[in-house]
């Protein structure tokens, strides 16, 4: 989906945003409550989607593809979040990029299903942040 449909005057989100498995439907943000942003998002590459957050799936984050997304929503805080999981501490995770395994402190998941990583929690300063590309918008 083009940006310019995704984000609104304000730079904000201009649809609802949901959990991309299309089986789930879970809201994880209302419209409005992220900001269209690639601060501080350069050098972080997410593993592909699933993997390695869910429980008895073989982890495997040399398949993530291209991994980087066209821009991350920025989130002011927890409580902006309809549903949304962490995964464990990312120190804990294996095989992940050098540059993502400093940035980042936790993974964010869909809280229903668990689909993964959607986002993540900045080690450095806790900013949270949601990949554009890896949320379904409605
Ligand atoms: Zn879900």
């Amino acid at each position: 989906m083009a940006s310019e449909n995704i984000v609104n005057a304000e730079g904000t989100n201009a649809l609802d945003i949901y959990c991309p498995r299309p089986t789930c439907h879970s809201i994880v943000l209302k419209r409005g409550a992220a900001r269209n942003t690639v601060a501080n998002t350069e050098d972080v590459t997410l593993p592909a989607l699933s993997s390695p957050l869910r429980p008895g799936q073989e982890s495997d984050t040399s398949a993530a593809g291209d991994g980087s997304s066209p821009f991350f929503w920025s989130v002011a805080n927890m409580m902006v979040f309809e549903n949304v999981g962490f995964s464990k501490p990312v120190a804990d995770l294996e095989r992940l990029p050098e540059a993502t395994a400093q940035l980042v402190g936790r993974f964010l998941c869909c809280a229903d299903c668990d689909e993964g990583p959607l986002g993540y929690e900045s080690k450095a300063d806790r900013k949270l942040w949601i990949a554009s590309d890896r949320v379904s918008y409605r």
